[in-house]
């Protein structure tokens, strides 16, 4: 008898602590309420219909090559409104990805043209994409494929998601905590700031595919 009460309660209490654990459907659209879809763009790929070649020959090799090339096939696979090939013999052009040993882990400089968006105030023209071997030797595989999913992301417009911060809203600060506690988007700067919790995403998440055809389309 007492070895079954225990039982129970065993039961109760790890029912409390996996349901605390698991997203609710609600909470994964309070969040993307408030910095999903339209919200998650700053800026907005211009004519996402055509293809955009990215010259990725060159420096990046090994890992960084295959971190290259999966963002780019990745991306394509979102939407078919995003298409994205790659040329692994190229080093110049409009659109790169390469690396270097100068500059701060990543960076995406775009080729913007100013206040015509519908999103935000650019249209992106061309991206160049920067990941610095300095920093990011030490990390995994994967979390150099996070890296280039990340900038990636800015070529189609997404935006960096920070930390709303004191002054936020209650909404805000709990949508942004959710997001993070659950690794929700490739977009976290947070992990840029924290160097050692950089994620090892491989692909898109569910919910950055849902912003990026919620929209360009499916
Ligand atoms: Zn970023």
């Amino acid at each position: 008898m007492k070895k079954l009460s225990l039982l129970l309660a065993f039961a109760i209490v790890m029912t409390f602590v996996l349901s605390g654990c698991s997203p609710s459907a609600q909470d994964i659209e309070d969040a993307y309420s408030v910095f999903g879809g339209a919200n998650a763009f700053g800026s907005e790929l211009k004519n996402p219909g055509t293809t955009k070649t990215f010259a990725i020959g060159g420096t990046p090799t090994g890992d960084y090559r295959d971190a290259a090339i999966n963002a780019c096939n990745k991306l394509n696979g979102v939407s078919t409104k995003v298409n994205i090939s790659y040329n692994t013999n190229n080093t110049t052009g409009d659109w790169r990805m390469r690396t270097s040993t100068s500059g701060d882990i990543a960076s995406n400089t775009k080729g913007v043209e100013y206040n015509t968006s519908a999103l935000g105030n650019y249209y992106v023209v061309s991206s160049d994409i920067v990941i610095v071997s300095t920093y990011c030797d030490a990390l995994t595989a994967n979390q150099k494929k996070y890296i280039a999913l990340h900038e990636m992301g800015h070529t189609v417009g997404l935006k960096d998601l920070y930390n709303p911060g004191l002054s936020s809203s209650n909404n805000k600060q709990k949508a942004y905590d959710y997001i993070l506690d659950n690794k929700l988007t490739v977009m976290l700067s947070a992990y840029f700031s924290k160097k050692t919790e950089i994620h090892a995403l491989t692909d898109y998440s569910e919910y950055d595919k849902r912003s990026i055809k919620d929209v360009f389309g499916a």
